[in-house]
């Protein structure tokens, strides 16, 4: 495609203090670059030591010291980059970490963009797009589902299925060209069935790939969840619970509306998005507490809701009310309160509601474990096994899947419609360019900058 050969430095630790920190080089001048930088006891310089090695010295501006520092050495092609690379492993003091870059601009690298070394080692062949894609979903995952599938995708996974179904694709394109150049020695009698034999199984594997990124969104993002119950059944306090369990990591994110709060919860590696309306922890006044109707509203966006009902009093119209709103929902219902005397049992609440229910007391912080296996069956069938499944986790990957699935349509259209075959050939191409958005084999420059735009600096 395009070859970048200026070298680029970039500080890729973070911008802190911390223990050390690594202003990286690469490009076809890193080692001079790094060269007029660093100076050993020995006086030797690094373009004269071994690649994949670590040398210990100084960073030095003319003849004052900058830094203390380890210089990993990655000579082309065997690098992130596949270009010459340079690591300097200094004191991760956000000064220490400027000047050094500083330097390394002066003695002949260029400030690197955001994403532009995995953008390299895509132009350079190193990696495909959707594992360039996947280094940015593994810095940014935020639970162990994520950083599975993001690592799975990483070592090839999504490439390794889209290429197979590209190969299958392009057979049948090059088998139509060939017949239709040389009718003589190649037959296309009872092709059209043949080749609808070939696209079905192709289709039922877009459309699986289609499915996951439904969970794959999920497992990015969190499952959507809201509480809803009538007042004093115990939500603020179940919320607590969930919030408060030790395991639990708690951010508090602005909502995107005013008077929402999204607090997330991780829970065994899922984290669930728990959309508080209106802040149901955080008030105690029950006036001014979330209407159910509120709560409904929220509820029809959601991936789940969690229904608490109160064991310790009796279904009252709020309830049946609920119950009735949320029928078509994936639903948990929390029965809470079982420390008290019980009015309202799991068999009067499954009469009403076929759903899940499960016995809880946010007083005696019981039953929670049960919820935790519950969504994990809901949504992922108890398991998400990445040994051979590929999730699609990226909503650019799922949008050129279903184009492709379209273009395999319509070539089972022309094949029903009794099409000539240059028709099939037509879809079949566009299929297979769809396919190659995902691994970058089909990509436009624009494409290219954008998505690697979204990378933080230095990576
Ligand atoms: P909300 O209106 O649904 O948010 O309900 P709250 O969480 O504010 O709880 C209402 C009242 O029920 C409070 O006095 C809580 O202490 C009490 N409560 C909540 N959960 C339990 C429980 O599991 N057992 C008992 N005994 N009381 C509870």
């Amino acid at each position: 495609m395009f070859m970048n050969t200026d070298t680029i430095a970039a500080i890729s630790t973070g911008m802190t203090s911390s223990g050390i920190g690594i202003v990286r080089i690469s490009g076809t001048d890193a080692f001079a670059v790094a060269d007029r930088m660093y100076r050993a006891k020995s006086g030797k310089r690094l373009s004269d030591m071994p690649s994949h090695t670590i040398q210990y010295g100084f960073i030095a501006d003319g003849s004052e010291i900058i830094d203390e520092v380890l210089v990993m050495l990655m000579r082309a092609p065997r690098s992130f980059t596949a270009e010459d690379t340079v690591e300097i492993n200094c004191h991760g003091g956000v000064y220490a970490m400027k000047r050094i870059l500083e330097l390394a601009v002066k003695s002949g690298a260029r400030l690197a963009e955001p994403g532009e070394f995995t953008k390299r080692a895509f132009l350079n062949g190193r990696i495909d797009l959707s594992q360039a894609e996947a280094v940015i979903d593994v810095i940014q995952a935020k639970n162990e589902y994520a950083l599975k599938s993001s690592v799975s995708q990483l070592k090839g996974s999504v490439l390794k299925v889209i290429r197979a179904l590209r190969e299958k694709i392009i057979y049948e394109v090059a088998f139509i060209e060939s017949a239709l150049d040389d009718p003589e020695h190649i037959s296309l009698d009872e092709y059209p069935e043949r080749l609808q034999e070939q696209i079905r199984p192709m289709k039922e594997e877009l459309e699986k790939l289609i499915a996951s990124a439904e969970n794959g969104k999920r497992i990015r993002e969190g499952i959507r969840t809201v509480i809803v119950g009538k007042p004093n059944a115990g939500k603020s306090s179940l919320l607590n619970v969930l919030l408060g369990e030790e395991r639990a990591i708690v951010t508090e994110i602005a909502g995107t509306t005013r008077d929402t709060l999204e607090e997330e919860i991780q829970i065994h590696g899922v984290s669930l998005q728990i959309i508080d309306t209106a802040g149901i922890r955080d008030t105690q006044d029950t006036v001014e507490k979330i209407g159910v109707e509120k709560a409904l509203a929220y509820a029809e966006d959601a991936d789940l809701i969690l229904y608490v009902a109160d064991a310790a009093t009796g279904l009252d119209e709020n309830d049946i009310r609920i119950m009735d709103k949320i029928r078509e929902k994936k639903v948990i219902v929390l029965l809470n309160k079982m420390d008290l005397e019980v009015v309202t049992s799991e068999e009067q609440i499954r009469e009403i509601l076929n759903k899940p229910v499960i016995p809880v007391s946010a007083k005696e912080e019981s039953g929670i474990d049960i919820l935790e296996n519950t969504i994990k069956e809901m949504f992922y069938e108890g398991k998400i096994s990445f040994n051979d499944e590929v999730y699609i986790t990226n909503m650019r990957q799922k949008a050129a899947l279903e184009a492709a699935l379209e273009s395999l349509c319509r070539v089972e259209e022309s094949i029903a419609m009794q099409m000539p075959e240059d028709f099939f050939s037509i879809d079949l191409m566009s299929a297979y360019e769809e396919l190659g958005n995902i691994t970058g084999e089909s990509v436009g420059e624009d494409l290219i900058n954008e998505i690697f735009g979204r990378f933080c600096m230095g990576k």
